[in-house]
């Protein structure tokens, strides 16, 4: 069986098991972990160079054959995989089984372009849906709770993702799919719902939608939390969530190309996403030169997943930011975690020669107590220079109020983005619902620079 089941020596050492993953280990240790990655590391390229066309090809391409892959160190001498190359190789390029293997497709959700496919065994999904029930137990659910399930169901991951790693760890599941905020909110009253997920913009705009209903989520629901993720979000985001349901919220991120959600989340702390560590081998590149960096230092994920059949890759560029922090966590789990990502390098921005990412600008408009949580970020070429445009929503009271205090919410924005990024920006007050909400991941910048090319 192509799975990564660890040693024996570990397996004693943890709690229980989910579709053949190992959920919540506290007592493996760094040497067990490290062990455990190349092992299965070991596997992965000796199967790939057999089964999948692609690895054998990268292998080639770098002058080598799988027996010279034997440690973390040695898959530096990998080439890396981009999402490129996978739209390049759609649809059926990366597959590395028989086509009759496959039990199921699904694409990501083609935020940055045309979306990208990816297949799985049957045994594919059973570990997703192991690392998914792992994702939930570390945030605190358990099978006395009912969890609905506002993603959509389709080639996005989200839905199925959490839906089946939900059912893995026994939680009552309502697969309530995206969109019809007013019908969300019922079920959650009439079901007792204790748990929901969605991405953290449309849980914003359910709590709008809560509020103009007269639902009062203390009173009237039993929400005790919440996952939040597939988008970048800052902590603001997260106390208004919290404030507005009553709940904790926590991240958790993952991509369809190594499986959909399920990589990494919160635990109980709320201070960076545990990884699973025995299921991926994670570097942080330079995004500019590929080096990889140490610990601690912001770069960009490339993840090596060590259990896939039907779509094995190696050292897959996510584009996403972060670093892996080096503190250890209250919890005990003993997988080191990721900081929130900060964005995808092809999300930043480069404004008047100024790199900035859209969560950023967030974390700077967010410290405003007139900030919302709902916001769009324009640029433009004004002649020859990039004119940066943030509209920001604020609650109707302040355009009935005086012109004033509108002007001055204007100016307090507009000096704090000037002394955080050194060029100048226009806010733009909006009222509240004037900024397009998304069932899915928000749209947070339009760059009419980009759309005129
Ligand atoms: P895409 O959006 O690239 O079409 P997916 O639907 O698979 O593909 O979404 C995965 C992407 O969503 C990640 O690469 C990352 O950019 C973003 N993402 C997922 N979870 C988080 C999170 N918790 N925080 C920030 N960004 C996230
Ligand atoms: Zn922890």
């Amino acid at each position: 069986m192509h799975l990564c089941i660890p040693l024996t020596c570990i397996l004693a050492a943890y709690c229980y098991f989910l579709g053949g993953v190992i959920i919540l280990s506290t007592k493996i240790s760094r040497y067990d972990i490290i062990s455990q990655q190349e092992k299965q590391l070991r596997y992965t390229i000796r199967e790939g160079e057999k089964k999948s066309p692609w690895i054998k090809s990268q292998l080639s391409k770098a002058g080598l054959t799988a027996n010279d892959i034997k440690t973390r160190e040695d898959l530096q001498k990998m080439p890396f995989t981009t999402k490129q190359d996978l739209r390049d190789n759609y649809p059926f390029g990366l597959l590395a089984c028989p086509l009759e293997d496959v039990v199921r497709f699904h694409a990501s959700s083609g935020t940055t372009g045309k979306s990208t496919v990816v297949y799985y065994t049957q045994e594919d999904i059973n570990t997703w849906a192991g690392l998914m029930a792992r994702v939930l137990k570390t945030t605190g659910l358990t099978n006395k709770d009912t969890m609905q399930i506002i993603y959509t169901y389709g080639f996005f991951t989200g839905g199925f993702g959490f839906h089946y790693g939900a059912e893995r760890l026994g939680i009552s599941v309502i697969p309530s799919g995206a969109g019809n905020s007013k019908k969300q909110l019922e079920i959650m009253k009439d079901f007792k719902t204790t748990s929901f997920t969605s991405t953290p913009s449309y849980a914003l705009h359910l709590a709008e939608v809560a509020d103009e209903m007269g639902v009062d989520p203390e009173k009237d629901l039993s929400l005790r939390q919440g996952v939040f993720g597939a988008e970048p979000w800052t902590e603001k985001i997260r106390e208004r969530i919290e404030q507005a349901f009553d709940i904790d919220a926590y991240d958790n991120y993952g991509l369809s190309e190594l499986c959909g959600p399920g990589v990494a989340c919160e635990c109980e702390e709320k201070n960076g996403m545990h990884f699973w560590e025995d299921y991926f081998i994670l570097e942080v590149i330079d995004p500019d030169t590929g080096e990889v960096l140490q610990d601690g230092e912001k770069g960009e994920l490339v993840f090596t997943p060590l259990w896939r059949q039907a779509m094995p890759l190696i050292r897959y560029r996510t584009g996403d930011i972060s670093r892996i922090m080096d503190d250890e966590c209250t919890c005990s789990l003993p997988f080191k975690k990721i900081e929130r990502i900060t964005g995808r390098s092809d999300d930043m921005l480069i404004i008047k020669g100024v790199n900035i990412f859209p969560s950023q600008i967030e974390e700077v408009i967010s410290q405003h107590p007139e900030f919302r949580g709902h916001y769009q970020i324009i640029v433009e070429k004004e002649g020859a220079m990039d004119g940066l445009t943030i509209c920001m929503e604020v609650t109707e009271n302040l355009f009935s109020g005086n012109l004033k205090d509108l002007l001055q919410v204007q100016k307090e924005l507009e000096n704090s983005m000037r002394s955080t990024f050194f060029i100048s920006s226009k806010i733009k007050l909006v009222e509240e619902g004037a900024i397009p909400r998304s069932m899915g991941k928000a749209k947070r910048v339009i760059d009419n620079r980009r759309n005129k090319k």
